[in-house]
């Protein structure tokens, strides 16, 4: 198969291919970088692993009684599990610290508030103005197709503002993005976080700074919180950001899991992914930001998932490919909600989310739209069941809960 004038090559093993949004590498058995690196997972020894994290650690362990360091929280998946180990496991005191992306749903801030009670943490918010979020999400929707970029910029300074803010050096991550899905780099390598990898993967190359330009609206008012802070301020409090990934055997299905358990955390299912752990505490992840990825970069979210499943060989290749095209093709949810918020009609939001429609023949994406019907029901059932369903309030009936500076009928 031809993209433009590169071959596309697909992995044996799992479902990626070669038109990966992070970049993606293939041995000569057509094998990905993702599925190579991940049997490091069997491979290494994790409990020397987990002592060089404590050894870490250890020097920033406060004398006086202050925090130690600080973990990004949302009400959503990985958070649970970073902070029962930060807390539980390293005997660590956190400063919690969470980026109010306005989309939230009213399960997320139930997610949020338990995490705080259980962990009995102090947390801050960080709420930009959202007269500003809205302007800004305006323009990366209509110029890059991306809804999003607010929320990861925001996620990913505000801990870094803090950390020098307050002076606490160490910053906590769950799981790098790159390791997990294309095997970016090794586990031994124990990568942390940079401004680099932030712009080039997290932000599609676009820092804060890069949005203001001579045809739209944004000035740098707006734009200021979400500037990352100078090298100079870094190095002043010597901010380091480590992910847990590379020191624990990483396993986001059996995590979470344990989390329900011990701790009362609250999944959800969605129309668009079997995972009902993932993104629950945000109405437009797994909808308008899912169908604007696959639009644009040729598969969703659930191919990600699936792939991470057969890697972890909870399930079949050739189910997999039934299961993703299913999900692929199913419709998206709340739009209404966001268009409410940010203040367009629905026409004009499909129009928009059309014109960044690519068409990827060899994802079978040849029409987006088109219903994929599965005459094997067994697969679908099954894969549910592998997710567990709590008991829950029922998301659909709110709107985006506003908290700090808003409220629905005020903004
Ligand atoms: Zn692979």
């Amino acid at each position: 198969m031809v993209l433009g004038n590169k071959k596309v090559i697909y992995c044996k093993n799992c479902l990626y291919n070669s038109s990966h949004a992070l970049g993606i590498t293939f041995d000569h058995n057509y094998v990905c970088s993702g599925c190579q690196i991940h049997l490091e997972k069997d491979r290494l020894n994790w409990t020397e692993k987990f002592n060089k994290l404590k050894k870490i650690v250890k020097n920033y362990r406060s004398k006086k009684n202050y925090y130690d360091c600080i973990v990004p929280v949302d009400g959503s998946h990985d958070s649970f599990f970073i902070v029962h180990v930060v807390k539980n496991i390293l005997k660590l005191n956190p400063l919690l610290v969470t980026y109010n992306k306005y989309f939230n749903t009213k399960l997320g801030i139930y997610n949020l508030s338990n995490l705080r009670i259980k962990f009995d943490s102090d947390i801050l918010f960080q709420n930009v103005n959202p007269k500003k979020v809205k302007k800004i999400t305006k323009y990366t929707l209509t110029e890059f197709g991306n809804i999003y970029w607010h929320c990861i910029a925001g996620q990913t300074v505000f801990p870094v503002q803090i950390s020098i803010k307050y002076k606490i050096p160490l910053i906590i991550w769950g799981a790098h993005q790159g390791i997990e899905q294309v095997g970016m780099f090794s586990y031994n390598d124990e990568v942390e976080m940079t401004r680099r990898y932030r712009k080039d993967h997290d932000l599609f190359g676009k820092e804060a700074e890069d949005l203001i330009t001579s045809y739209n609206n944004l000035n740098f008012d707006d734009i200021q919180d979400y500037i990352y802070p100078s090298f100079k301020e870094i190095n002043s409090v010597g901010t380091r950001g480590i992910y847990l990934n590379n020191y624990i055997r990483w396993d986001p299905k059996k995590q979470n899991e344990l989390m329900i358990k011990k701790y009362n955390y609250k999944t959800n299912s969605f129309n668009r992914t079997f995972d009902k752990y993932e993104y629950v505490d945000c109405f437009n992840y797994m909808s308008i930001h899912d169908i604007l990825k696959q639009y644009k970069h040729g598969y969703s979210k659930v191919t990600d998932q699936a792939s991470r499943e057969i890697r972890f060989g909870r399930l079949r290749r050739k189910d997999a490919e039934i299961i993703v095209k299913y999900f692929q093709s199913q419709k998206i949810e709340h739009e209404d909600k966001f268009c409410q918020w940010i203040g367009i009609k629905k026409q004009s939001l499909y129009l928009i989310l059309n014109s960044f429609k690519k068409n990827f023949s060899y994802n079978n994406f040849k029409d987006h739209n088109k219903k994929y019907v599965v005459t094997d029901k067994k697969i679908l059932k099954k894969i549910n069941k592998q997710y567990k369903l709590t008991k829950n309030l029922n998301i659909s009936e709110s709107d985006y809960i506003t908290f700090g500076k808003g409220h629905k009928s005020l903004t």
